[in-house]
């Protein structure tokens, strides 16, 4: 979701076409078995959108929308990629690096979503309050009252934006 830089303002696709759909599965170690093309980039598009609206109605306490809810079952559905160990020239056991198809890193994604809201972490997550941020995160913090998805830019932001205005008061 977080592949919508700046979402409630004026947003910016880090997903829009099969070359950054690619590095962004080798950023996530998921190397794609195949150059996707651009059905696989409409399919991680529909997803994340489905996944930002299921966010969403979770956080806010309502009931997700019945076709986002499909659509994150239909891409978990997919069968993951086979892992299998390595054994390096020392002796080393590893786990081999995964080359999934697209459709399977989707389905990875999707599954990571399905844990996500159907686990325990479902509580933690929230929306960060930054204007035109919009980005989801799960709060870890001891406390669970963060407020940003990150301290050093938009809190940082809105701590600067908060004195701006104090200084502005006559
Ligand atoms: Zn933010």
């Amino acid at each position: 979701m977080a592949t919508v830089r700046s979402r409630l303002g004026r947003p910016r696709d880090e997903l829009g076409d099969p070359l950054s759909l690619t590095a962004w599965l080798v950023r996530h170690d998921l190397p794609p078995a195949a150059e996707p093309d651009p059905a696989d980039v409409r399919e991680f598009q529909a997803l994340r959108e489905a996944a930002y609206r299921l966010l969403a109605d979770v956080t806010e306490g309502r009931a997700p929308a019945g076709a986002d809810v499909e659509l994150v079952n239909q891409c978990a559905a997919h069968t993951p990629p086979a892992v299998s160990l390595a054994v390096e020239e020392d002796g080393g056991v590893r786990r081999a690096q995964a080359h999934p198809t697209p459709a399977q890193a989707l389905g990875l994604v999707a599954r990571d979503l399905v844990d996500l809201v159907g686990g325990p972490l479902r509580g933690r997550l929230h929306q960060c309050e930054a204007e035109v941020c919009g980005t989801f995160f799960v709060d870890t913090s001891r406390a669970g009252r963060r407020r940003w998805c990150s301290s050093a830019t938009c809190g940082n932001r809105a701590r600067v934006a908060a004195h701006r205005d104090r200084a502005a008061r006559p």
